[in-house]
């Protein structure tokens, strides 16, 4: 895929506007790095999104411009969050969607945490409310 099918950042996206305090959410955790809350439509019983700081439209916009300091700031948000829900012991899938292919649909990065249930091995598509996916 080229990177000409990703759009431009668009600072009016759902998640900017969530960062700006325009939109609410159900926060689980903020720091220097990243911003965690509960997805609005949750596919498992804990579904948590973690967005970083900045003006990033996906993981490949993140991996390729982000300062190490927020790549490492961002991923201990992740583990930390899973961790702060108590999701260690038992287990958690993290996902992150890239592009259209990827069926990602909000254009500011973010990783899904799923836990609560077991996940399907299959990880060719998103976990649902009522199978194992
Ligand atoms: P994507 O498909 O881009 O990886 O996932 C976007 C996620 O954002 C979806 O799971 C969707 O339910 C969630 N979402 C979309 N709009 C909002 C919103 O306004 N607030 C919250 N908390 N989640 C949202």
């Amino acid at each position: 895929m080229s990177d000409s099918m990703i759009p431009a950042y668009d600072r009016t996206n759902v998640f900017a506007r969530i960062l700006r305090g325009e939109l609410p959410c159900k926060k689980v955790y903020e720091d220097d790095f990243a911003l965690a809350f509960h997805d609005i439509a949750p596919l498992a019983p804990i579904h948590v999104l973690v967005i970083p700081k900045g003006d990033y439209i996906s993981q490949a916009d993140f991996g390729a411009k982000a300062p190490p300091e927020m790549m490492v700031g961002f991923w201990r948000a992740v583990s930390k969050v899973a961790r702060d829900l108590g999701l260690d012991t038992e287990g958690y899938r993290i996902v992150a969607n890239h592009g259209p292919n990827g069926g990602q649909l909000v254009f500011h990065f973010h990783v899904h945490i799923f836990g609560g249930r077991t996940m399907s091995h299959a990880m060719g598509s998103m976990p649902s409310p009522d199978n194992a996916g």
